[in-house]
């Protein structure tokens, strides 16, 4: 008997915007997404895609309550039939689970408290995804619904790396430590390399560079995590879009002491005014490019040194993890900027020769979409572009649940 075709209802809900979509787990086949952006602004804009039916909406969305019915109604518009989908799962985006949540997890109401618990952990992320968990338990209360953690993957780094060298006693009663986050992309490109190299993933060193608005690095030894660049909270490591990653944490007692500036404006400039929008005015990297292109000044300048700096900090994170991993086989760039952007690519490995690392400039410029191999054909260490998929890793790792329970 032909087992039923098994639908996994995903929701990513962010402060002003939430994702959804639905991801048929076995097949690996996404058959709807959409997004309801702007929540709680004026004019809000919402988008579905149905099996190839694009729908749209400007209109006010007060909440995130009526952000999620109108994604269904636009769902429902696109002839997407919610009932007759096969649903057998939520699965929620959780970035934070603290010490405590770290497998995927069937909410329940103490899992919600909990969660809730965790947002001084994750300011910006984790009370708007607690948000969404209550809302679409209170329209899908039938539904069994997961929460899978981005910390989830990188639970069991070696203290070495977990361990911040900072008062002992003060980091346990705080539960101070290096997290690590976009654990599920990280864990789902390095699954994905295995396969297409169709190399056992226990005998492969890789090092996976996330880089999208938040950008994250991470060394894998065998399939498992040793050392990533995020840590309390997302804002360590890479320099990405709007964060500024690695700073020297006395910047934030000068700001407090000597600009006087409150702690929650010191917190906001370094998430959403840092990165390459805080020295280059966009966090866009091909807005980036054009502005250096177009040659304006001090725009062009401004966005030179924005992309100079990201460039530098992701060499930097490489050689680290070069030598953490000693001999690494696979390094595989993902999201936005790692999927799409051959310059980022080319001038991070740039004059890597010497460590085992040799881009094909030919393959590194192809526009191809998929999984491929960009390094030269005699590089020692193999360079990929694999896009993640963290919505069809979520889907995945809801079905295990159910299974599991
Ligand atoms: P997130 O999921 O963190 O919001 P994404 O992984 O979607 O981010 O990446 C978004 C970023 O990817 C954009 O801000 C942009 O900088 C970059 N990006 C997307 N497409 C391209 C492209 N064709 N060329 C260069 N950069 C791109």
């Amino acid at each position: 008997m032909q087992r039923p075709v098994r639908t996994v209802l995903v929701i990513n809900s962010g402060s002003s915007s939430m994702k959804f979509s639905l991801v048929q787990p076995d097949a690996g086949v996404e058959v709807a997404d959409g997004i309801v952006e702007r929540i709680g602004e004026r004019e809000s804009r919402a988008e579905v895609q149905f099996d190839g039916r694009e729908v749209e909406r400007r209109a006010p969305v007060g909440d995130h309550d009526a952000a999620l019915r109108l994604a269904f109604e636009l769902l429902d518009e696109a002839g997407g039939k919610l009932d007759d989908l096969g649903i057998v799962a939520v699965g929620h985006r959780l970035v934070h689970g603290g010490r405590d949540l770290y497998r995927p997890t069937i909410i329940d109401d103490a899992v919600v408290a909990k969660a809730r618990e965790l947002a001084p952990l994750a300011p910006l992320h984790n009370p708007p995804a607690v948000l969404g968990v209550e809302v679409a338990r209170k329209m899908l209360p039938d539904l069994p619904h997961i929460a899978v953690f981005d910390t989830a993957f990188f639970h069991d780094l070696p203290a070495a790396a977990a361990t911040y060298a900072i008062d002992r006693d003060l980091a346990e009663q705080w539960r101070i430590r290096r997290y690590g986050f976009h654990g599920t992309s990280h864990q789902y490109i390095s699954e994905q390399a295995a396969e297409f190299l169709d190399r056992p993933l226990d005998q492969l060193n890789q090092i996976v560079l996330h880089l999208g608005n938040g950008a994250s690095a991470s060394a894998i030894a065998g399939g498992r995590p040793v050392d990533t660049s995020m840590g309390l909270t997302p804002m360590e490591g890479l320099v990405m879009g709007t964060r500024s990653g690695d700073i020297d944490p006395g910047i934030v007692f000068y700001l407090a002491r000597t600009a006087k500036l409150p702690v929650e404006e010191i917190e906001s400039m370094l998430n959403r005014r840092s990165g390459v929008y805080g020295l280059g005015g966009d966090n866009d990297f091909r807005e980036l490019h054009r502005m250096i292109a177009a040659g304006a000044e001090p725009e062009a300048s401004q966005a030179q040194l924005a992309y100079d700096v990201y460039i530098h900090r992701l060499r930097k994170y490489i050689g680290a993890y070069l030598a953490v991993l000693g001999d690494t086989h696979v390094i595989t760039f993902t999201a936005g900027v790692g999927e799409n952007d051959a310059k980022v690519r080319r001038d991070a490995l740039t004059g890597l020769a010497p460590l085992g690392v040799e881009l094909d400039e030919h393959l590194n410029e192809s526009p191809s979409r998929g999984a491929r191999v960009i390094s030269a054909e005699n590089s020692p260490t193999t360079v990929l572009v694999i896009p993640t998929d963290e919505e069809l890793a979520i889907a995945r790792a809801c079905v295990a649940v159910l299974a599991r329970d």
